[in-house]
């Protein structure tokens, strides 16, 4: 089948740039890999309240809002559908499953996944002991030691909030100095419940059923130490989800698409659009603007 424009990932900025591409009346395919639109909106347990025109009390609730929206637009949407291969020299798009799409031009909106830690222990005690979210997560952390490994915005505001039902929280960060906004550093300094173990890196997870211990290493004196924890919350940023594009596009050191002001790649006709672009701005806002940043360009750029 043949399109216009077939976009590849449907978080905001997929969705955003579907949205416009339907506003301008290109034929739109938006292809989502998951079971519902959203990308990492569905996984915001807090309020969103730095969204122009509207304040939600997490990510669903905006997702829902962004899908009422769009209800009676024309463009096709296809979850379930990762993608097996992509050429984006002749912008052929191949799912896992075999079946193939055509288009015109290509958008890629894949978003960012969490970084792992990638030690010992780390998928045997997801959810069992290693929590996905403060915020959601909070009361089963009641009276429990918890330990938070991450040295950014997330891991100082998790330690904030669960310091109110933990019984001790302990923040493990591998350099000295953290990389957080300094109102989160200083209320968590502050905090008699957090202790700070800096220099400090994680070498294994231990337990039965559970997690039950972890093991971290002095970067400085190299002391090894084992210390009992209950529960575990991982924040240490995030990485773009830009892999299956292999060797076919400029992406910078860490692995995001390189763009210029239209969100093109430098490959012709293709355009990158939210966080999978954007390593210094990963807001939702920013998501939805170059979503229909590129759906405009294309849309200049068919009718020249
Ligand atoms: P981040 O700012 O990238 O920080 C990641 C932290 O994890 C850094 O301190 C980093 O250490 C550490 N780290 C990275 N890889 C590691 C590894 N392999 N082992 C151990 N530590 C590792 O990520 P984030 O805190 O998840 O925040 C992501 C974005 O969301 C940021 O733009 C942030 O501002 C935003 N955010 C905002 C809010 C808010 O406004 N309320 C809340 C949460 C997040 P180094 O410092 O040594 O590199």
């Amino acid at each position: 089948m043949s399109f216009d424009v077939i976009i590849i990932g449907g978080g905001a900025a997929g969705v955003s740039a579907a949205l416009w591409c339907d506003e301008l009346q290109l034929k739109t395919l938006l292809l989502e890999a998951g079971s519902e639109l959203g990308g990492q909106l569905l996984r915001i347990y807090n309020p969103i309240k730095n969204h122009l025109g509207i304040e939600t009390e997490n990510g669903r609730e905006l997702r829902d809002i962004f899908i009422k929206q769009i209800k009676n637009r024309q463009f096709d949407v296809r979850l379930k559908s990762e993608i097996e291969q992509v050429d984006l020299k002749s912008k052929t798009v191949t799912l896992i499953g075999g079946e193939t799409f055509r288009a015109r031009k290509i958008i890629i909106a894949t978003g960012v996944r969490r970084r792992k830690l990638n030690v010992e222990g780390e998928e045997k005690f997801a959810g069992r002991g290693i929590i996905e979210s403060g915020r959601r997560d909070a009361d089963s952390v009641r009276n429990k030691k918890v330990c938070i490994i991450g040295g950014g915005d997330a891991a100082l505001e998790n330690a904030l909030i669960l310091s109110e039902k933990a019984s001790h929280v302990t923040l493990v960060h591998r350099r000295e100095s953290f990389r957080a906004r300094s109102q989160f550093t200083e209320q968590v300094k502050k905090n008699l419940k957090v202790k700070i173990l800096t220099e400090t890196a994680v070498r294994k997870f231990f337990g039965d059923e559970r997690i039950e211990a972890i093991e971290l290493e002095n970067l400085k004196t190299k002391r090894i130490m084992k210390k009992d924890v209950e529960a575990i919350l991982i924040r240490i940023g995030v990485e773009p989800n830009t892999d299956f594009l292999g060797e076919q596009i400029d992406l910078d050191e860490q692995g995001y698409i390189k763009i210029n002001r239209n969100c093109e790649t430098n490959v012709e006709g293709v355009y990158a659009v939210g966080d999978a672009a954007n390593p210094i701005a990963p807001t939702v806002s920013t998501a939805v603007g170059t979503g229909a940043t590129a759906a405009k360009a294309i849309f200049a750029r068919l009718n020249l």
